[in-house]
């Protein structure tokens, strides 16, 4: 294919002049082609037309690009160096991004078709979190431990160092957000990275690989290697030099990375999957709630790993909030990123787009009720109707399964009593939302539900200071916050005999 030299809707100069160009992957501080000189296609989800390319990286690349990381790590150019000049170079980092916002975020846009006002909030939160994990850096110790020593006298100690070589692997949902959590935390660690973005959505990473270039980061400690997930992906996930995945995505990819990473027992972090409930209780301000429960499910178009897709009001409060949630759906404005009246965008792709009237079809089928939406938008692009259903069962499909897109699952509960059985029937465990003016009940429900994220009159905030993560089938490990950090990180415990 030819690439395009502009793309509709494109203001900044510099992100017409990097969509423009030939894109090539980060290995050992150069930019080069896939060794197999194939390349991917790039689709504009808002228009359904190509628009670029990048390198179909595969195992030669992947194998390149760890051994510029292990060779970094190794010589000590990055985890060595005072964790004042690493702090400072991440800072620099977050500078940068910010001085480049503009664009990276009509990249975003572009890429991953979400709104632009969301993409710009997105990498300004993400500059905000590398600069989270830059403080990080002189926050990494050990300690000093008084021991019984069985008759002797000993100086002991613990000691935290980098895991090493660290391969992230990150979805298109949120692609600049989750690439820059991950990456600013392995580099306050003191690791080195190959970062694997999304096929769909790689453009981003490329641009911060470059910016992270430009703040001084040293050659062979940053490196991204694009291309699908069962080549590049898992060639990182099974390589021996590799001593750590961190990835995020679907449970059942994270099933075969738990596989893949049995060869050298490489450490294994999964941020993945669920289907978070959501429980509106009779005493909560219903007026309030409505509009947040109903963004909790259609942000990003419901493509957000804790969206709050399963839905209980308590009965006296059901048909008001589902009509006002209805109500609601069908006033969102859905449209193309660049227009900036739109609050929605299209899915990712085609398929996805299919996957999900999949689910709204065999919903239908089940017997639920569709109260709005529940088909696609004409057109060009990926766009579908913010769908909502009533009269589901628990043990329906779109009760239980993921969807990965705007559908709202709804049911009435009586009382609390309700909330442990209902919230907590999932394989998943990654967030959940209580509305009610009663703090009691509050924290009783936050204790009842088994999720990593709990959200009490709001929903889907998070900041990097606090770990997220998923209970079950929804992951392992946490990132942000001292618990992100110790994912990339081992401990040592030495013995002096004095
Ligand atoms: P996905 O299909 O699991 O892909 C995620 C990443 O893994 C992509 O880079 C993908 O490459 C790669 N991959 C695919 N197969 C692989 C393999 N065999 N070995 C190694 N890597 C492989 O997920 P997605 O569809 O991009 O993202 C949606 C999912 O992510 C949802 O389930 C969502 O809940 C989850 N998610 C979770 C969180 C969280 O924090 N818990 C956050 C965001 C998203 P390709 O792109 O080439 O397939």
């Amino acid at each position: 294919m030819t690439i395009a030299a502009t793309v509709p809707g494109v203001q900044s100069a510099k992100a017409a002049a990097f969509l423009g160009s030939a894109k090539q992957m980060l290995i050992g501080g150069r930019f080069v082609d896939a060794i197999s000189g194939r390349t991917l296609d790039v689709e504009n989800p808002a228009t359904g037309k190509i628009f670029t390319t990048v390198p179909a990286g595969d195992k030669q690349d992947v194998d390149l690009a760890v051994r510029a990381a292990r060779d970094a790590f190794d010589r000590g150019i990055w985890r060595s160096k005072k964790y004042s000049d690493r702090a400072e170079i991440l800072w620099r980092w977050s500078d940068i991004i910010l001085q480049n916002i503009d664009e990276l975020s009509e990249i975003e846009t572009v890429d991953n078709g979400m709104p632009l006002a969301n993409a710009v909030a997105i990498v300004r939160y993400s500059a905000n979190t590398i600069r989270y994990f830059a403080g990080m850096c002189g926050k990494i110790g050990g300690r000093t431990i008084d021991i019984s020593g069985g008759g002797l006298d000993y100086h002991a100690y613990s000691l935290s160092e980098p895991v090493g070589v660290a391969a992230l692997i990150t979805p298109w949902n949120g692609p600049f957000a989750v690439a820059a959590t991950k990456s600013a935390t392995a580099l306050a660690a003191g690791c080195s990275v190959i970062l694997k973005p999304a096929e769909q959505t790689p453009l981003t990473a490329l641009r911060m690989a470059e910016l992270a270039m430009a703040a001084g980061i040293p050659e062979g400690v940053f490196n991204v290697v694009t291309g699908i997930g069962e080549a590049a992906g898992a060639a990182l996930a099974a390589h021996p030099d590799v001593d750590k995945v961190s990835f995020t995505g679907s449970t059942a990819v994270g099933k075969r990375l738990v596989q893949a990473a049995a060869g050298n027992l490489k450490r294994l972090s999964l941020e993945l999957g669920g289907k978070s409930p959501v429980f509106i209780f009779d005493d909560a301000n219903i007026e309030e709630a409505i509009p947040i429960a109903a963004m909790g499910i259609f942000q990003n178009s419901g493509q957000i790993c804790y969206a709050g897709s399963r839905l209980f009001v308590q009965k006296k409060s059901f048909d008001k909030v589902v009509s006002g949630i209805a109500d609601f759906a069908e006033k969102i404005r859905i449209g193309h990123g660049f227009d900036a009246t739109s609050q929605l965008g299209p899915l990712i792709s085609g398929e996805q787009r299919s996957t999900v009237m999949n689910y709204v079809q065999s919903g239908v089928a089940e017997g639920a009720e569709i109260v709005t939406g529940g088909s696609v938008i004409g057109g060009p692009g990926y766009f579908m109707k913010p769908t909502v259903f009533a009269k589901t069962d628990p043990e329906m499909k779109i009760a239980r399964e993921e969807i990965f897109g705007p559908v709202l699952v709804t049911a009435p509960f009586s009382d609390v009593d309700d909330v442990a059985r209902l919230g907590n029937a999932s394989t998943y465990g990654l967030g959940a939302g209580v509305y009610t003016s009663d703090v009691s009940k509050a924290h009783r429900v936050a204790k009842a539900l088994r999720a990593g994220n709990l959200w009490v009159n709001c929903y889907g905030f998070t900041d990097k200071a606090l770990p997220m993560g998923g209970y079950k089938q929804s992951g392992w490990g946490r990132e942000g916050g001292f618990e992100g950090m110790e994912a990339f990180l081992e401990h040592k415990s030495v013995y002096v005999k004095l």
